[in-house]
């Protein structure tokens, strides 16, 4: 089985071509941080203008990287929400054209799903159920992966993603954009004790996270500290929500097997490290996806248009790109949470 996978609902443009027996022909990917880095965040119209630009181009590379054709291609599958909706129909409306052109079904990928069900692109052995821990630019949640398509949600944020919170530390720090990695790389250099941060919602009962009041904390210390010292004490604040959280979690989801981080987030490895240990406390497999997969790209995409395929999930020609698209549908709103 083999699948072209595009993905366009941020700032990355990619394409892959992925088989059912998780070998990864071509993966391309086009970022744009150069467009968006004057706005210190990631511009809408331009990423839209940006996706038109860049995807037809990826899409060819990666055929001819991977030595085959639209023709040899079983499914072709689309990130089909949520995320910045002008993006998203660039990908979506490419998908459905190849779709139709060459008389393939077309599956509309969550890309919350590609991130969930990517760790199982990398560790063959990785059965559900699984908790995972989601934490990426735009989410931040924990939930007890059942099946393809099955995803019980314990927690959520109540504000801010963790991601967001360390893009809003890089700005209030000067460390540019995007902030992730530049947090990363300051902390290595900072004394993680030097400045005082609280835990928010640490030790409460629910496995939810908020992030909004550590952002204030540290734009009110940020002047009287050194940027490295503010650094590591932010990324050692959000490690330690982020255990508690799951550890919290850990307790509610009987029977999973693992403890599992996707998304951008899960590439930090101060977070990885913290959650390998708390997996080896409790007797779990830990598994993260390699780097390149944690952040987008389109072979998470390509990945769980495979599983959704395989399990005869296929979608028609208008289905709808979706601005918002929670994973679990049924769980509760959470106050100020987002999806
Ligand atoms: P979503 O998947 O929720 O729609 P997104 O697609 O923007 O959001 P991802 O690409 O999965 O998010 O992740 C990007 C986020 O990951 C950014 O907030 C970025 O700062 C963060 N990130 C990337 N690398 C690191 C790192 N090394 N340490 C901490 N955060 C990181
Ligand atoms: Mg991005
Ligand atoms: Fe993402």
């Amino acid at each position: 089985m083999l699948i072209l996978g595009l993905e366009s609902s941020c700032d990355e443009t990619a394409a892959a071509l992925v088989t059912g027996d998780r070998r990864v022909l071509a993966h391309r990917l086009a970022g744009q941080e150069a467009a968006h880095r004057p706005y210190g965040g990631v511009v809408p119209e331009i990423a839209a203008r940006a996706h038109v630009e860049a995807l037809e181009p990826l899409i060819h590379a990666a055929f001819a990287d991977a030595g085959v054709t639209l023709a040899d291609v079983d499914a072709v599958a689309a990130t089909a929400g949520p995320g910045l909706i002008g993006g998203v129909m660039v990908g979506l409306v490419t998908g459905k054209a190849l779709a139709h052109a060459a008389g393939k079904p077309l599956v509309a990928v969550n890309h919350l799903e590609g991130h969930a069900l990517s760790p199982r692109l990398a560790d063959p052995d990785l059965d559900f159920p699984y908790l995972l821990l989601l934490v990426s630019g735009g989410h931040c949640q924990l939930l007890l992966v059942e099946g393809v398509g099955t995803y019980r949600r314990l927690g959520t944020t109540i504000d801010d993603a963790a991601g967001e919170a360390f893009d809003k530390t890089a700005k209030i720090l000067g460390l540019g954009f995007p902030g992730g990695p530049a947090v990363e790389r300051a902390a290595a250099g900072g004394n993680a004790n030097a400045v005082p941060l609280p835990r928010p919602l640490k030790g409460s009962a629910e496995p939810h996270f908020s992030f909004a009041g550590l952002k204030a904390a540290v734009a009110r210390a940020a002047p009287d500290h050194a940027a490295a010292d503010v650094a590591a004490s932010f990324q050692q604040a959000v490690v330690d929500c982020l255990i508690d959280r799951t550890r919290r979690a850990l307790r509610i989801a009987g029977g999973a097997t693992a403890l599992v981080v996707a998304g951008g987030v899960a590439a930090n490895g101060a977070v990885r490290a913290a959650l390998k240990s708390l997996a080896d406390e409790h007797g779990l497999r830990f598994v993260a996806p390699p780097l390149w997969l944690c952040t987008d790209n389109a072979a998470m995409i390509a990945w769980a248009g495979a599983e959704r395929f395989a399990a005869g999930l296929t979608d028609p020609l208008d289905v709808a790109a979706r601005p918002r698209w929670p994973l679990d549908p049924t769980a509760e709103k959470v106050r100020g949470a987002g999806v």
